[in-house]
């Protein structure tokens, strides 16, 4: 024991569910707190600020999306989505609300816990690796401050969700460069995102979107038929007239 045990918050409203995890991540060495409602999962989340929360989507009085939503304002803990099996929509809109991962149930216990030690692990290696290098990047009237995580246009602060702005940057730092879906899953949601490249398709729409009303945007996001998504700087000196 190093006496540095991860504390994990289970929020799971079916007592069987919720028990079995407890009693397999404690073995595993966690520190385990329970809640079966949104409200109580809110509470202990601020009373107890855990390292890591395994967050069920349906839940009683308040969805799961909300308390994810709810929480990501306030924290930056990372957050292990619970979904039903076919729910693919709900999915990628718990990732839209700043959740890191999910798991499908039924999920077997070795899956769930290789994603909570590769979230933990990515969580550690960002929270000591924050690269301070190009941390704020200016290009014409557009300003990305990956240290405050801001994006600014015209002046006008964006608010990305924490994905968005993720692949955002990620593009950006690789300007001219295609990123293929696979890499991109794999540098914003990890290696064990395998097969669910949609996600990246629907990130990116969600980018064009709120980059649409802007007319003198510096760069466009650029589709890499059968590969993936790059940005393309516009040279607006050499189109000028
Ligand atoms: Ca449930």
């Amino acid at each position: 024991m190093t006496g540095s045990a991860k504390h994990i918050l289970v929020v799971e409203d079916e007592e069987s569910i919720r028990q079995t995890l407890r009693y397999n991540l404690s073995h595993e060495g966690f520190v385990v707190t329970e809640a079966s409602t949104g409200p109580e999962a809110l509470a202990a989340a601020r009373r107890e600020h855990p390292d890591l929360i395994l967050l069920d989507l349906m839940l009683p009085e308040m969805s799961g999306l909300e308390v994810c939503r709810v929480i990501r304002q306030e924290q930056s803990v990372p957050i292990i989505m619970l979904t039903a099996k076919g729910t693919e929509v709900d999915t990628v809109v718990g990732l839209h609300v700043g959740a890191d991962d999910y798991v499908t149930k039924p999920f077997s216990l070795n899956e769930l816990m290789a994603r909570i030690a590769a979230v933990l692990r990515r969580t550690e290696m960002g929270g000591r690796e924050q690269a301070p290098d190009r941390d704020v990047e200016e290009i014409d009237n557009f300003r990305i401050d990956r240290g405050a995580r801001t994006v600014h246009v015209d002046g006008e602060e964006l608010h990305l969700a924490p994905k968005e702005f993720d692949l955002l940057s990620l593009l950006l730092l690789n300007a001219g460069r295609a990123q293929s879906r696979q890499v991109i899953l794999q540098r914003i949601w990890g290696s064990r995102f395998f097969g669910d490249q949609k996600t990246v398709d629907v990130h990116v729409r969600w980018l064009r979107e709120k980059f649409e009303r802007f007319d003198h945007l510096p760069f466009r996001i650029t589709t890499v038929f059968g590969v993936g998504y790059r940005i393309d700087r516009l040279d607006r000196a050499s189109g000028a007239t």
